[in-house]
């Protein structure tokens, strides 16, 4: 099989990067061992952010989040909710974080408006009601599923090849430069080649061992974190606690259910699906905190997932898998040259970021296939919309 770029991974990412590259007129085959939308990208919180989580510590993320976040209401409004999002002050919440956290939003030029506890609760009449402050902000939730689907339905209608429950296993590389990777479809058992100019290693928190596999290998910053979901949604809006990012803080109402947690727990395996008692219990009492009787409620389903974190600050260039403070990782995203980096060149990762700014990371990605194949092609995706059946 030929292609012109190869791409490792169908999360939200690679997705992204495959419409990114078809939009510029590549021919690009993306590489996938389950379906799309089943790895990290399946297992999230549920929130296209406004970056306001973030402002108080990366006020980078915090901008490039709301950036995202309006380009993303544009180009795919069919995979959101538009619930927006109310941030409250519990009664146990410091009440200091409160001006550094508003001072922060606009800072990152996100709108907020102090609606104020009476109002909030009158929206929400289960939250707490001893809450202590309450403003609202533009959040929205989002369909993962249907997002990566509708990427996948995108590329496709302009070329793009899916190789769904197919698994990268090797690199073919001549002269230092890779060439195409060799991968095995894991329904047959057979072996698939696929030749082509570049490869995209989209591979979420698999990035570390895909790159591995090419001789460019580079630590991750591994980040577990589980999720309860409730029968019904509880909530209209998105509720988030006023005080820095922690465990069990934020309420997402996502289709017919309410979602709560989530919790940081460092791992080394991609794959580490696990939830501990504690954190089912964490979440159960931090989301108590702010939506009293919630632990009375039952709970359908609970699932965890991998954040893909890549933090060069926090680690050393063999230091696989660093224990670090999860939370302080940078949201932000880098793209990684293997020519530059490895010398292998033909090789770019994707590593880092969020499921909101899934889109900048592409477009980054590609800027640089672009240069690699000596293409100057502008990217298209902030002003092109996607194909919603
Ligand atoms: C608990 C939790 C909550 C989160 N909540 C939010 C949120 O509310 N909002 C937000 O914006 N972000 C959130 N995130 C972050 C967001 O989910 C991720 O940043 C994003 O989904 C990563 O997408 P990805 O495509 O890079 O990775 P993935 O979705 O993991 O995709 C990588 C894919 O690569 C495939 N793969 C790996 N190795 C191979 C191989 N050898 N061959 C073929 N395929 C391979 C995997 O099967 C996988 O499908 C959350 C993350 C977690 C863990």
């Amino acid at each position: 099989m030929e292609t012109d770029v190869v791409v490792i991974g169908g999360g939200v990412t690679g997705c992204g990067v495959a419409w990114d590259l078809a939009l510029r007129g590549a021919n690009v085959t993306l590489i996938e061992m389950g379906d799309v939308g089943t790895g990290t990208s399946g297992r999230y919180h549920g929130l296209l952010h406004t970056g306001s989580r973030y402002v108080a510590s990366d006020l980078t993320s915090a901008r490039e989040c709301y950036g995202e976040h309006t380009t993303i209401r544009r180009v795919a409004p069919h995979v959101l909710d538009d619930t927006g999002g109310i941030f409250v002050l519990s009664p146990s919440d410091e009440e200091s974080f409160v001006e550094a956290w508003t001072a922060g939003c606009k800072a990152a030029g996100i709108p907020v408006e102090d609606i104020g506890p009476a109002e909030a609760l009158r929206r929400e009449p289960l939250l707490h009601p001893d809450t202590r402050a309450a403003f609202e902000v533009p959040d929205a939730a989002c369909n993962s599923f249907e997002l990566c689907a509708t990427l996948r339905r995108s590329a496709e209608s302009l070329g793009a090849r899916f190789l769904t429950y197919h698994r990268v296993e090797s690199f073919q590389e001549e002269d230092g430069r890779v060439r195409g990777v060799n991968a095995t479809d894991l329904r047959t058992g057979e072996t698939v080649e696929v030749r082509c100019q570049a490869v995209v290693n989209a591979a979420g928190p698999w990035a570390g061992e895909v790159g591995k596999k090419a001789g460019a290998g580079f630590g991750m910053v591994l980040s577990r974190g589980a999720m309860l979901a409730f029968n019904g949604r509880w909530t209209g809006a998105i509720l988030s606690r006023l005080r820095p990012p922690g465990d069990g803080d934020i309420f997402v109402p996502l289709g017919p259910t309410g979602v709560a947690g989530t919790t940081s727990v460092p791992t080394d395996d991609p794959g580490d699906t696990r939830i501990e008692d504690w954190e089912r219990e964490r979440i159960l009492s931090e989301t108590e905190a702010f939506l009293p009787g919630v632990r009375q409620a039952r709970i359908l389903r609970s699932w965890a997932g991998v954040r893909p974190l890549y933090d060069p600050g926090t680690q050393s260039d063999s230091a696989e898998g660093t224990h670090v403070d999860n939370r302080k990782a940078a949201r932000t995203f880098d793209v990684l040259d293997h020519a530059e980096r490895d010398g292998v060149e033909g090789l770019v990762s994707i590593v880092g970021g969020k499921l909101t700014t899934f889109r900048l990371m592409a477009e980054k990605t590609s800027d640089k296939i672009g240069e690699k194949l000596g293409v100057d092609k502008p990217c298209l995706t902030a002003k092109t919309e996607m194909l919603a059946r």
